[in-house]
């Protein structure tokens, strides 16, 4: 007889974690998150863009509306090469991106766990992990341990579970930029929802309208050893603000912006990484889920969708079935999708490399961007229609 899973422990607090509690729960069964972090991520910086199927995953967990509710939506997508503008096109009949600051998010997500019942854990850091018969001990950096049926590991893209489960699994590639982002009081000419993916001389950045007026923008810039947030933010603001401006200082408007910011204001988001293909996504009761398994380049704008695909997926192959053919199915049915959309994203990355954008990048993304404006149902349907029957029996 199946042996149905009735609690589980998920390490990480971020995104993956708590959807795959809620999701659980919805599934009857009980979670609870650890995190690391000593208190929630009140007042962390940075936006995140949440594409069609992401937000048609969180409508199942019972997020969606709070997320529109504080959301941006990003009707319009527009490319700017060299200062030339394209209109880019895109899927009819799907909800927009919806461009949510990460705070809120994660706050939507906490309040909404408290509210099932759902506990988080702060200053929880998952060290080592116990496996005996059908039972997990997840073991932490105090001392304490908690006893589950199965451990979750959502624990990002420096996992700890991940080397549980496999010590000679690969680590994040470092795609060598830092990522920054602020809020400008130079105005763009453009409508509010339009986001402008702009590849200026030297470097690649991405602005739209603020809803309080000015306008947000996010660069990458290239750095030859990844930084850790912590790191980041004890170099001086002033001392990023000039490299920034070194990159993108000669463009339109990416210099206007950039010079519209007071140095204290810009944001520090960190080190950019890209996660290969993990071998082995599950072993025994651990499992893992969301960027510690499938971290796309941020160019893909599906990291944080595809993190809450994969955990309400994992739930609902928890519900229906015993461990080992729960985790062979969850498996069977990420794996193809989470690595042809993190191949497709690498690609696109190489364009946001350092050096003269415009000429390096013609070749590689005019025949990107003929193929989506020929077809975009092709190129983006298949990432941006997916959807999770949770109803129906895995
Ligand atoms: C600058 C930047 C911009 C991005 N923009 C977008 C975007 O626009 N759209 C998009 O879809 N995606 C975006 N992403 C990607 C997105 O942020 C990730 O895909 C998403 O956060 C993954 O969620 P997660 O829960 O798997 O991991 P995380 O959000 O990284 O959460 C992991 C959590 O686990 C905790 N943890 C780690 N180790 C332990 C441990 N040992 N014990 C306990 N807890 C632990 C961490 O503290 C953290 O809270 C961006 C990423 C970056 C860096």
């Amino acid at each position: 007889m199946n042996k149905r899973v009735q609690e589980v422990a998920i390490i990480g607090g971020g995104i993956a974690g708590p959807v795959t509690a809620l999701a659980l729960h919805k599934a009857g069964i009980r979670a609870t998150v650890y995190e690391s972090y000593p208190s929630t991520a009140d007042g962390l910086g940075g936006t995140i863009a949440l594409a069609p199927n992401g937000m048609a995953a969180l409508e199942i967990v019972g997020a969606a509306d709070a997320v529109r509710a504080v959301a941006e939506p990003a009707h319009r997508q527009a490319m700017s090469v060299g200062g030339k503008r394209v209109a880019m096109p895109a899927l009819t009949g799907v909800e927009p991106y919806q461009v949510v600051r990460r705070a809120d998010l994660y706050r939507i997500l906490h309040d909404l766990a408290a509210a099932e019942g759902i506990t988080i854990e702060h200053g929880r850091r998952l060290v080592e992990a116990r496996e005996q018969g059908d039972r997990v001990t997840a073991i932490f950096a105090d001392g304490s341990a908690v006893t589950a049926d199965v451990l979750v590991g959502a624990d990002g893209v420096q996992s700890t579970v991940r080397r549980l489960i496999d010590p000679d699994a690969p680590g994040p590639r470092y795609t060598g930029m830092l990522a920054f982002e602020g809020v400008s009081s130079f105005e763009v000419p453009e409508e509010p929802g339009t986001m402008t993916f702009a590849f200026g001389k030297r470097g690649y950045y991405i602005y739209w309208p603020a809803l309080g007026g000015g306008t947000t923008f996010g660069v990458n810039v290239p750095h030859p050893r990844p930084l850790t947030i912590k790191e980041a933010r004890a170099v001086p603001s002033r001392e990023w603000w000039e490299t920034l401006l070194g990159v993108y200082g000669e463009d339109a408007p990416g210099g206007e912006l950039l010079r519209h910011l007071p140095a204290e204001k810009l944001q520090v988001n960190g080190a950019l990484y890209i996660m290969p293909p993990v071998p082995h996504w599950h072993r025994g009761r651990l499992v893992l889920v969301g960027d510690a398994v499938h971290a796309p380049s941020n160019s893909s704008g599906q990291g944080a969708s595809l993190a809450i695909e994969s955990s309400i997926e994992l739930a609902r192959c928890l519900r229906d079935f015993d461990v080992p053919e729960a985790f062979a199915t969850y498996e069977r049915t990420r794996r193809a999708r989470v690595e042809r959309i993190a191949a497709r994203a690498a690609k696109i990355n190489h364009t946001k490399a350092p050096g003269p954008v415009a000429r390096v990048l013609m070749p590689i993304i005019m025949p990107v961007f003929m193929k989506l404006a020929m077809n975009p149902e092709k190129m983006l349907g298949p990432d941006q229609r997916y959807r999770i029957d949770w109803p129906a029996a895995v």
